[in-house]
């Protein structure tokens, strides 16, 4: 499961650049520093890659094991 911290994303897009599978994007709203935020517009799709968590440069973005 991917975990965005919206507060940390300074909306460069290089995890929506990035991702293999397309799926994050810039929202339209901004965090509390005025950014617009990266968004996972579908998680289902997400196969957990790592690349966002890797390229992104604030370390706003957290892959997190699926715990059962
Ligand atoms: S983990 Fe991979 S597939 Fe999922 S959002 Fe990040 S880059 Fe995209
Ligand atoms: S790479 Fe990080 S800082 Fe840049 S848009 Fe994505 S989440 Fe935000």
């Amino acid at each position: 499961m991917l975990q965005i911290n919206v507060d940390l994303c300074k909306g460069c897009s290089y995890c929506v650049k990035f991702c293999p599978k397309k799926i994050l994007e810039l929202g339209k709203e901004r965090n509390k520093h005025g950014h617009f935020y990266a968004v996972l517009t579908a998680p289902e799709t997400c196969i957990s890659c790592g690349m966002c968590a890797t390229i992104c440069p604030e370390g706003a973005i957290e892959i997190k094991k699926e715990e059962e």
